[in-house]
């Protein structure tokens, strides 16, 4: 079993390789070729699984796959295609730097916006342009109170450790959030919600965020 034989592409590929990575993980092999289906998906891993991977190679396989959707700014506003929500700044900047090495040389752009430190540097950083934009909840809604960034465009949405995010209280900043990425394109959106566990609280967001999807525990 190896990266190869999931098709994600020449390019991805070559990235996977400079990475080390040389047979996929079980999250990896089973939720990538759920995702690159197109399916919604909700998968049990734990730190250290891959998931990082699990989710950001669909995604930016996509936006790779969708040469003609151009990436697009009004204004001060940019307009991601994906989204990859997770709780902390640690566990951000790590997705973020991550998702970098993947998108190496594929003209995919990734920014990272955290909270407990200054915005503008990330301001500067998103006005560069941005096509998977990795943030905490709580500084996303700022910057979408700001219009600093618009969900309108948004294709891929990965939550990561969805538990901890609502351990930590953000589901409110969730369903706003959620909330600006289906106006004018409902049914559009691809979603992986990624959880240690399955509490009510859980199956209730995958309920109400995911359609028809598949579930997985590894
Ligand atoms: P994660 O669970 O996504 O935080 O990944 C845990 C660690 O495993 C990270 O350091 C990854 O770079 C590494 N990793 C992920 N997938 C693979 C793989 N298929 N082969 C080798 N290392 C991997």
């Amino acid at each position: 079993n190896t990266f190869v034989e999931i098709d994600l592409g020449e390019l991805l590929n070559q990235n996977i390789r400079r990475c080390k990575y040389v047979k996929p993980t079980p999250v990896q092999r089973h939720a990538i070729p759920i995702a690159l289906g197109g399916r919604d998906l909700m998968a049990c891993a734990q730190t250290g699984s891959g998931k990082t991977a699990a989710f950001c190679f669909p995604i930016i396989s996509g936006i790779m796959r969708e040469q003609y959707v151009q990436r697009l700014r009004v204004a001060r506003t940019v307009y991601p295609l994906a989204l990859i929500l997770s709780p902390t700044r640690e566990l951000s900047c790590q997705i973020h730097e991550e998702a970098k090495k993947f998108s190496y040389q594929t003209g995919v752009k990734v920014a990272v916006a955290y909270g407990g430190a200054p915005i503008n540097q990330q301001l500067r950083e998103l006005e560069r342009g941005v096509d998977i934009l990795v943030a905490t909840p709580g500084r996303l809604v700022d910057l979408l109170e700001r219009a600093r960034v618009s969900l309108q465009m948004i294709r891929y949405l990965a939550l990561d450790e969805a538990d901890r995010m609502l351990d930590m209280g953000f589901e409110p900043q969730i369903r706003k959030i959620v909330e600006q990425t289906d106006m004018p394109n409902r049914g559009v959106r691809q979603t992986m919600l990624f959880s240690a566990t399955f509490p009510r609280e859980i199956q209730r967001l995958a309920s109400d965020f995911l359609s028809n999807y598949i579930f997985l525990a590894v």
